[in-house]
């Protein structure tokens, strides 16, 4: 018998406790480990904070699903990966043997780098559902007393998409409010260009987001340090190329949303050759951490080296299909292990990304999500909008079922020559 475990169950580790289950031999032992009981479609949590969603439309009680697919649940939390001993110590003071660990745990949020962000100081976060719903509150005093508002990303923040995402789907709600009027919107973040995104750009993203902002009204400063914030006023270096500061800002805010830098989870945090310095999961390219091979990571939780230099750090986003491509390359990999076989399926890390403007939006697809591309693609329109609902009730009804992949989803992936995984052929053919 062979016993799995997997930590996490977000985005990455439900689809991976699924694709995983449907590897693994009638005896063998899959163990989900989360905090909590349910999962929640981060995604949508942008909607939450403006009220176009309520936490119980976007959460799915794990238990029952897990428990129809024969993958044993433990809702305590890791406390700490012990990997030289093959155990996860968990958070009731228990611990839990494994032949194979996959560690999807997402990201740590570093709120303290900057003096005053965060949901327990003074900005509002849209990472976590409790966060969205916290944000809502704010927004609801936001509209009966209006004033400016900054949304944007702190320095070494990684998730650009959701920010903009924010700060246009706000747009749309005070618009509906009648309120957009009296607020003056400033966008403030460490990319040195708007739609850079920590991809250095896809497609035109670049022009297409900087027209949707002077569009929208929405005023931005790129190669931004925010510094501190203070209840009423933001205090941020704009730089130059070279590092250097060409000029300083203290702006006023009524209301605030700047997401955080990432970084690894405390139950792996600093645990030598497991994790880089800021504690995501090392990988290679079979999702297979070198010094621990019978140790994988997936999703938000694994280290990838930022797209060039820039003059305030940015790092790379790590986007729901290429987790997808992440979780279908490491079950594959550990079967492979478990037969006795060499792990050879690389995931294509191919970046499928619908940014929702609350009323359209823009969408890109970067293939590889690492330049130079193969495909290098973006568009907008209304359809984006009505696509990112479609997807929110498809992905949740998928994880209800117990499905990880359909045969309509594979059918649009395949029309669209977008593939989760790479060489696994061309490897075996040699
Ligand atoms: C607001 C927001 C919107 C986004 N929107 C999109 C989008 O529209 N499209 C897109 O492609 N990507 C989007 N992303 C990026 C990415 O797809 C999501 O962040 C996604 O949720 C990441 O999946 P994950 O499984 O790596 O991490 P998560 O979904 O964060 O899941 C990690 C899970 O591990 C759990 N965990 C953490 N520590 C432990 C522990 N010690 N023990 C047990 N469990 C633990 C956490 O509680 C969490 O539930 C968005 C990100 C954010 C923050």
């Amino acid at each position: 018998m062979v016993k799995v475990v997997s930590i996490g169950a977000g985005l990455g580790g439900i689809v991976m406790a699924y694709e995983m289950k449907d590897k693994l031999g009638r005896d063998d032992e899959l163990t989900v480990v989360h905090l909590g009981t349910s999962y929640s479609f981060v995604p949508s949590n942008p909607w939450v904070a403006v009220g176009w969603r309520k936490p119980a439309d976007i959460e799915v009680e794990l238990e029952p699903v897990f428990a129809r697919k024969g993958i044993k649940f433990r809702s305590e939390g890791a406390k700490r990966v012990h990997p030289q001993e093959n155990r996860v110590e968990l958070n009731d003071g228990t611990f839990l043997d494994y032949d194979y660990l996959i560690i999807a745990t997402g990201p740590d949020l570093a709120f303290e780098e900057v003096p005053g962000l965060g949901p327990e100081a003074n900005t509002q976060s849209i990472c976590m559902i409790d966060h969205a719903v916290q944000a809502k509150d704010a927004f609801d005093r936001l509209v009966a007393a209006p004033g400016p508002v900054i949304v944007g990303a702190a320095p070494g923040a990684s998730c650009f998409g959701p920010a903009y995402e924010f700060a246009f789907i706000l747009d749309t709600a005070l618009r509906k409010a009648k309120k957009r009027d009296q607020v003056p919107m400033t966008f403030v973040t460490p990319e040195p260009y708007i739609g850079h995104l920590g991809l250095d750009g896809v497609g035109d993203t670049k022009g297409l987001l900087e027209s949707a902002m002077r569009e929208h009204h929405i005023k931005w400063i790129t190669n931004a340090r925010v510094t501190r914030i203070e209840a009423d006023t933001m205090f941020l270096d704009e730089v130059n190329e070279d590092g250097t500061v060409k000029m300083q800002h203290e702006l006023p805010y009524a209301f605030s949303m700047l997401l955080p830098a990432f970084r690894g989870v405390p139950a792996v945090h600093g645990i030598e050759g497991l994790t880089n310095p800021r504690g995501f999961i090392n990988i290679d390219k079979h999702q297979q951490n070198p010094a621990y091979p019978n140790v994988f990571g997936v999703g938000v939780c694994v280290a990838i080296p930022p797209v060039g230099k820039t003059p305030i750090p940015v790092g790379v986003p790590k986007t729901g299909f290429m987790i997808e491509s992440m979780v279908t390359a490491t079950a594959e990999n550990v079967a492979a292990l478990i037969k006795g076989e060499a792990p050879r399926a690389v995931a294509t890390w191919n970046a499928v990304c619908l940014a929702d403007f609350g009323d359209e939006g823009i969408a890109f697809i970067a293939q590889p999500q690492i330049p130079p591309r193969n495909v290098n693609w973006s568009s907008s329109g209304r359809w984006v909008h009505a696509a990112k609902i479609g997807f929110e009730r498809y992905f949740l009804r998928k994880i209800r079922q117990g499905q990880s992949a359909t045969f309509y989803e594979n059918l649009v992936l395949d029309m669209l020559g977008i593939k989760k995984l790479k060489e696994i052929h061309m490897e075996a053919a040699e």
